[in-house]
């Protein structure tokens, strides 16, 4: 038999892992150290109430023969389909409950998404970005070209006429640069992928730590994105489920190539190799979407961005260049005395006990960068804040 050598091609070590070594040879050197992390972005804020509340009553119907649910629909149950349309129309964005398919996260759909295009499409992606967008692409052995994301450029590459790609992935607010389109920005994209005939699958993991209502939350609020985006999100910074594990992709009915409408091809694809999302998750989702839950979630946001005002608060105060954090939780800065990403990280691990992350993890025009994220407690942050004080 013969193994899928394109894996051979991967780096070495994902991003993280390489991150949590490091950290684990720090401790076990240092185990009276108390290590901070402002690193890999998962959440500290717990599930709200009304989450708690619908978890707890699903699990209940669980047990009981009369309210019991074996397998659910594979695109997600009505209940959660309908508050998520109702979601976007919160922000005036119009979706179909059929374009709307529940999953248990951005991420796997990211990756999954790929099994509609062929082999043999050329992928546009961002420099730093996500590096799930890189990896999955190299996985399948597409051709990648990689667009300049740059202190100049505001970390928001605009279309080059002149580059020919097939799938354009972008993510906004920009992980982890922070970085956030404009309206006008993403209706160049949409023009470009017409004209190409490309695919747009845009990120909007982090939509609901926009503040600003001129910024687009949605692909969709661009005149017709419907015709050449595919968009994903997820409940799990909005609302806490890094470890509940929901999200939703929005395949457009317009969406069509080669005569084929993708977003039939993914109920297609969905249904074959996805069983959909338990009950009890979906339950718990529809409710953070209702008035009480989105107004606990917004109370979690709220801690979130006064974390993140504190770092670029002390970054400021230091002189040190940042940008983000305003409406995303990552804060993007240059890395102090022209240090390399790396360097930076080992140097603030091994003096103050701090863990970030290295900008050139993300791609090499991350290099003499670093993320903070502002998803640590509020005492976690304003502790590794007094020491990056006193450390530079
Ligand atoms: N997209 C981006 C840009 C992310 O940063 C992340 C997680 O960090 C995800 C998607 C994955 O989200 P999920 O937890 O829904 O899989």
């Amino acid at each position: 038999m013969k193994i899928n050598q394109n894996y051979n091609t991967l780096e070495k070590s994902y991003l993280f892992s390489r991150v949590a070594e490091k950290v684990a040879a720090y401790k076990q050197a240092h185990p009276e150290a108390e290590v901070i992390s402002l690193g890999i972005g998962d959440v500290t804020r717990p599930l709200c109430r009304s989450a708690v509340r619908a978890l707890i009553s699903a699990a209940e119907d669980q047990g009981r023969a009369e309210t019991f649910h074996g397998y659910g629909p594979e695109q997600g149950y009505p209940f959660l389909r309908r508050a998520i349309r109702e979601y976007y129309g919160s922000f005036g964005v119009s979706v179909d409950e059929e374009e709307i398919f529940v999953s248990d996260g951005a991420k796997s759909d990211i990756g999954n998404i790929l099994d509609l295009f062929s082999e043999e499409n050329t992928v546009l992606i961002p420099d730093p970005v996500y590096p799930v967008y890189r990896d999955t692409n190299q996985m399948a052995g597409r051709k990648i070209v990689y667009m300049r994301a740059t202190k100049e450029n505001g970390f928001l590459p605009m279309p080059d006429p002149a580059v020919e790609a097939d799938i354009i992935y972008l993510c906004s607010p920009n992980n982890p640069t922070g970085a956030v389109y404009t309206r006008r920005q993403l209706q160049k994209w949409v023009e470009y992928a017409k004209k190409r005939g490309a695919v747009i699958l845009f990120d909007a993991a982090y939509e609901s730590f926009i503040q600003e209502k001129s910024l687009p939350r949605s692909i969709f609020e661009i005149e017709d994105a419907k015709s050449c985006a595919i968009e994903f999100c997820s409940f799990s910074k909005t609302a806490g489920f890094t470890g509940t594990r929901c999200g939703y992709t929005v395949v457009p009915r317009r969406l069509l190539r080669e005569g084929s409408s993708l977003r039939d091809m993914w109920m297609r694809r969905q249904s074959t190799k996805f069983n959909g999302v338990s009950y009890p998750v979906q339950k718990a989702a529809a409710a953070v979407l209702t008035n009480e839950g989105l107004a606990e979630c917004r109370e979690n946001l709220e801690v979130y961005r006064r974390n993140a005002k504190r770092i670029t608060d002390t970054l400021d105060a230091m002189g040190i260049w940042h940008t983000g954090g305003k409406n995303s939780p990552y804060i993007w800065m240059e890395c102090p005395n022209n240090m390399t990403s790396w360097d930076f990280f080992d140097d603030l691990l091994s003096r103050g006990a701090i863990v970030g992350t290295p900008g050139s993890g993300f791609g090499e025009n991350g290099e003499g960068f670093f993320r903070l994220t502002s998803f640590g407690t509020e005492e976690n942050t304003a502790k590794a804040m007094d020491r990056l004080r006193r450390l530079f």
